[in-house]
């Protein structure tokens, strides 16, 4: 294979202190809040390092967006059922350092194979597909460009250049200060790109994000075109877990963290925040004693989080700057996930996972027999399918079960064969606790550390200037707010590496 060039290699964004002690000493307490991918990884990070921490979870168990429980199908099975398909890229650097812990070779993850972009066939549209692209920034566009059904080479000619190079020029400053103003809907209109090309290239893409165009800001989706494409040395490419996330990483996760220490305690809601003296913090949680510790890592959700700081009258007393730009977070749009346990499959040709294009609710397609090994040993049993639907933004108004019945029919019109399938059982949830990035907010959106001294913030909705999202924004995050405690308890911080953290074009008129 080809070496990615010395300048779009993994750039080390922290580095080890050989000459600062690896562990602290025996005082060091944290709690961290909430148990998603960053409160595990914060807590593993912290107790790795000699930290005594509990890590509080309000669930019956770990993983947050990436939880799982059990079900009982109407044919007498007992599934895992789990919160919804997700990709691990793999310039999600902090992430797999974290679960390299669990496996070196991270051989609980697979190669998903083609990623394809469609649209139903009466819109007449080929279907665009990110694989095996060059793995360099640039010349990834390049091929992208030349291969694309949704490029004609002609239309290039219309296609605003400054707009589009913004995506090059991308800088963790000075992109927010040029952009932020304006929604990515508007960026996309003056980029002058064709209609196919908007909405098989970015229209998918920015529901990716749990946001639609119009409410997404323009630098937070030059920020991601950095991330994910025009800065990304490793190809479009992504992973999935080979069985459900309980088995390949809470339970893991879980005895890892117990190995070292920490405590793990779940069903357990923190509902006030307090300053708690020289002692550091107390946690309030409810029916159970107050936890009090020097650190403390906050890692709920947005809704979670806003509605825990409005219940923490002396926390807003301390820091009311905080408060303040908590309680103006921005919700991402309500989401619905699906899964339907089917009797029959769909065209053995089709991907495991589908962007989907153009439909009213429907933004993606997971077929679950064919990425994980309980989905595939049930359907086997069957002669089945389990097939996974997603709307990234769905209409606010209409009611879980009228998106469930408008995804059916809009995956019949995608994939005709969806007819013949007889759905046994469907299992849908429609959440509203999705980050969101609205155009202006970039200013007042809290950073990892605050104003409220020993206290963190961590999670996919924390600013960060290191290039990251989602998963990955949740771990980096994390890990800094780990290491913050680590400085502050005089031991060396956890090396982290990023994609570039400027694009190729950053610093040239
Ligand atoms: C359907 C779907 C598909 C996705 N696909 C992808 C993908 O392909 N790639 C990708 O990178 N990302 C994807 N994501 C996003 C990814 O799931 C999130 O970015 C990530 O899981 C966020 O982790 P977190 O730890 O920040 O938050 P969360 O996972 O939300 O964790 C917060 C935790 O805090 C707990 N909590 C809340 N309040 C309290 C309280 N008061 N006390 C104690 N605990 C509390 C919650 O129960 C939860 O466990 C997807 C998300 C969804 C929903």
């Amino acid at each position: 294979m080809l070496r990615v060039p010395g300048p779009f290699r993994p750039h080390h964004h922290v580095t080890a202190r050989p000459d600062l002690p690896h562990r602290v000493g025996p005082d060091a307490t944290a709690v961290v809040v909430g148990g998603g991918v960053a409160g595990v990884s914060a807590a593993l990070v912290l107790a790795e390092r000699g930290v005594r921490v509990e890590l509080l979870e309000a669930a019956p168990q770990l993983g947050g967006r990436l939880g799982t429980w059990d079900r009982r199908l109407s044919d007498g099975s007992e599934v895992i059922v789990e919160h919804g398909y997700h990709g691990f890229f793999r310039q999600y650097y902090t992430l797999r350092d974290l679960l390299r812990r669990l496996d070196p070779e991270l051989g609980f993850l697979r190669d998903v194979g083609g990623y394809p972009i469609a649209s139903r066939p009466s819109v007449g549209w080929e279907p665009e597909d990110f694989t095996a692209l060059p793995r360099t920034p640039l010349l990834n566009l390049v091929a992208l460009v030349l291969r694309s059904p949704s490029f004609k080479l002609g239309e290039l000619r219309h296609v605003n250049a400054d707009e589009a190079l913004a995506m090059l020029h991308y800088d963790p400053v000075r992109t927010y200060a040029e952009h932020d103003h304006r929604s990515a809907a508007e960026l996309l209109d003056s980029l002058g790109f064709s209609d196919r090309g908007r909405a098989m290239l970015f229209e998918v893409f920015a529901h990716s994000f749990f946001n639609v165009e119009q409410r997404y800001s323009a630098a937070e989706f030059l920020a991601m075109c950095h991330f994910y494409f025009t800065g990304n040395p490793e190809g479009l490419g992504m992973d999935a877990p080979v069985d459900d996330y309980r088995t390949t990483l809470w339970d893991p996760f879980t005895r890892l963290l117990e190995k070292h220490g920490a405590t793990v305690t779940t069903g357990a809601r923190a509902v006030s925040l307090r300053p708690d003296g020289a002692r550091g913090w107390a946690v309030d949680v409810e029916g159970e004693p107050a936890r009090q510790a020097r650190h403390l890592v906050v890692a709920t959700d947005v809704p979670a989080t806003r509605e825990l700081v409005a219940a923490s009258p002396e926390l807003a007393a301390a820091a009311p700057g905080l408060a303040r730009r908590i309680a103006a977070l921005p919700s991402g749009e309500p989401y619905l996930v699906a899964r339907l346990y089917c009797e029959g499959d769909v065209d053995p040709a089709r991907a495991p996972f589908t962007g989907v294009t153009r439909e009213r609710v429907l933004d993606s397609v997971s077929l679950f027999h064919r990425l994980e090994g309980g989905s595939a040993r049930w359907a086997r049993e069957r002669g089945g399918s389990v097939v996974e639907l997603h709307s990234y933004a769905c209409p606010p108004a209409a009611s879980r079960d009228e998106l469930v019945a408008a995804m059916r029919e809009e995956l019949t019109a995608l994939w005709p064969e969806a007819a013949d399938l007889r759905v046994l059982d469907a299992e849908s949830h429609r959440y509203t606790n999705a980050p969101g990035f609205d155009p202006g907010y970039h200013l007042v959106r809290p950073g990892v550390l605050t104003d409220a001294r020993g206290l963190r913030l961590a999670g996919d909705w924390v600013a960060c200037e290191v290039p990251s999202a989602l998963m990955e924004r949740a771990a980096v995050t994390a890990v800094t707010a780990a290491n913050d405690v680590l400085r502050e308890e005089g031991a060396g911080p956890e090396p982290m590496r990023s994609i570039r953290p400027r694009g190729v074009l950053a610093g040239r008129r």
